[in-house]
C-alpha cells in the first residue's frame, strides 16, 4: 500500500520567465506540455489511487489558458483539492488578477502558491504578485508564497510580511497556516481525535462553520542552493547551512509527494535537480502503467523507504556509523543538497546503495509518524502540514 497523498503535475515546461535557479530548465522557448486529454487521464488515475491533492505546476500553468480552467473544474469534480503554483506574470492589474482568478475560484480552486523572490522579480514586477495576492484574498483563496533567498536578497520573508501586512491585518479571516494547525491540534487533543480527518466528524456544526470561515496563508523562505537547477551563488552570497545530525536535513517529501512530468514519467519526489535524472527515483510512466501499480511497486523499494521514513540526514548518520571513513561534508544547506551528495558523489553512492537494505530493516521496526496530513475536507484547503503530534 502506497503512502503518496500529493501529486504535482508538471503541466508545461514553458514559462515566460527564465529564472537562474529553475529546477526544470523552463523558459519561453520550451514547448513541452500536457494536453487536456493527458491531464484528464492523469487526474483520473490520481483519484483512482486514493490521492487527495494535486498541484498544477510548471513552467507556468497559467499558459495553459482555458485548459487550466477545464482541468481545475475536472479535478475538483473528482473530489481532489487543487493547488496551483504561479509566478503571477498575468496579474498585471488588480482587475486582471480578479478576472483570471475568479474563473478558477468558480471552478473550485482553493489554494494558490506564488513564487516571489529576487530571482523571479527579475522578470515580473512585485506589484503583479501583490495584485494576485489581493485578488486571492478577495476571493477567499488560501495562499502560500515561496521565497528563495540568499544573504544579499532584497525580497525576504520579512520584506513580504511588511508589504502584505496591511492587507492581512485588515482581513480577520486570514491566519498563518501554523496558527490554523495549532487551533486544529488543540481541538483534536480536546476531542480525542488522533488525526485531523477524524477530528472533522467530531466537530459541532458551529465549530465547522467558524473554522470554515478561516483561510490560511504562509510566507515560506527557502535558502538558495547552488546545486539546485541552474542556480549559482555569487561570491558574496551566503545562505544558512546545517550540520549533519540537524533535523532540517531529514526534511524529504520522497514518495509522499510525487511528480509527473509532461511525458508521463513519475518521479519519486519534488526535490532537487538530481532527483529528475536519478534512476532510483524514476518510478514509472503513466502512459504505460497506472499510478496505483507504479506506487505499489515503489513502496517495496528500500531506497525510497529510507528517504521517506528517515530522510537524507538519517541516511548520512547511518552511513557514518557503518563506514567511519566516509567523506561526507560536515554541513549542508538543505536536505536535498545532502541527498544530492548521497546519490551523485561517486565515493558515497555505492556505500549508500550497499547499506540501504540494512537501514531499511532498522527503520522498518521503528515508530513511523506520518509526516504529513490530508487536507480537511469541508473546513479548509490547507497546505500539507505535519501530522498531529501530542
Ligand atoms: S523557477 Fe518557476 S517561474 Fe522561474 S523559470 Fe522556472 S518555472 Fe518559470
Ligand atoms: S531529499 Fe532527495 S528524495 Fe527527498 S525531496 Fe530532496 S531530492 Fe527528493
Amino acid at each position: 500500500m502506497h503512502s503518496t497523498y500529493f501529486v504535482a503535475l508538471l503541466t508545461t515546461l514553458q514559462c515566460p520567465l527564465q529564472c537562474s535557479h529553475c529546477l526544470y530548465d523552463c523558459s519561453p522557448h520550451v514547448t513541452e506540455r500536457m494536453t487536456i486529454g493527458q491531464l484528464k487521464r492523469y487526474v483520473d488515475q490520481i483519484a483512482a489511487a486514493g490521492i487527495r491533492i494535486i498541484n498544477l505546476s510548471g513552467g507556468e500553468p497559467f499558459l495553459l489558458g482555458r485548459d487550466l480552467d477545464e482541468i481545475v473544474d475536472y479535478a475538483t469534480k473528482k473530489g481532489l483539492g487543487v493547488h496551483l503554483i504561479t509566478a503571477a506574470h498575468w496579474a498585471t492589474s488588480k482587475g486582471a488578477a480578479l478576472d483570471r482568478l475568479r474563473r478558477l475560484a468558480d471552478r473550485g480552486l482553493k489554494f494558490l502558491i506564488v513564487s516571489c523572490d529576487d530571482y523571479h522579480q527579475e522578470f515580473v514586477p512585485l506589484q503583479s504578485v501583490k495584485n494576485a495576492i489581493e485578488a486571492a484574498v478577495e476571493l477567499g483563496i488560501c495562499f502560500h508564497i515561496n521565497v528563495v533567498f540568499t544573504s544579499q536578497s532584497k525580497i525576504t520573508k520579512k520584506f513580504l510580511e511588511d508589504e502584505l501586512g496591511e492587507l492581512l491585518e485588515g482581513n480577520r479571516h486570514y491566519i498563518p497556516a501554523k496558527e490554523w494547525h495549532a487551533i486544529m491540534r488543540g481541538l483534536a487533543e480536546q476531542k480525542g481525535a488522533p488525526t485531523l480527518v477524524q477530528l472533522v466528524s467530531k466537530l459541532t456544526p458551529v465549530e465547522q462553520r467558524n473554522l470554515g470561515r478561516l483561510r490560511t496563508y504562509e510566507i515560506h523562505p527557502e535558502p538558495a542552493c547552488d546545486r539546485s537547477g541552474r542556480c549559482a551563488l555569487g561570491e558574496d552570497e551566503v545562505v544558512p547551512d546545517f550540520q549533519v545530525g540537524h533535523k532540517t536535513l531529514n526534511e524529504c517529501n520522497a514518495f509522499q509527494f510525487v511528480l509527473v512530468r509532461p511525458d508521463g514519467s513519475v518521479k519519486g519526489c519534488l526535490g532537487h535537480i538530481h532527483a529528475q535524472t536519478e534512476p532510483e527515483l524514476h518510478l514509472g510512466n503513466l502512459e504505460t502503467e497506472d499510478l496505483n501499480t507504479i506506487l505499489d511497486r515503489a513502496a517495496g523499494n528500500p531506497i525510497m523507504k529510507c528517504l521517506e521514513w528517515g530522510g537524507p540526514g538519517v541516511i548520512a548518520e547511518y552511513l557514518m556509523e557503518m563506514e567511519p571513513s566516509l567523506e561526507l561534508k560536515e554541513r549542508y544547506r538543505l536536505s536535498c543538497d545532502l541527498c544530492s551528495d548521497l546519490f551523485t558523489n561517486p565515493s558515497i553512492r555505492p556505500l549508500f546503495f550497499k547499506h540501504a537494505a540494512g537501514l531499511y530493516e532498522r527503520l522498518k521496526g521503528g515508530h513511523k509518524e506520518p509526516r504529513h496530513q490530508f487536507i480537511v475536507e469541508g473546513i479548509n484547503q490547507s497546505a500539507p502540514e505535519p501530522a498531529i503530534q501530542y
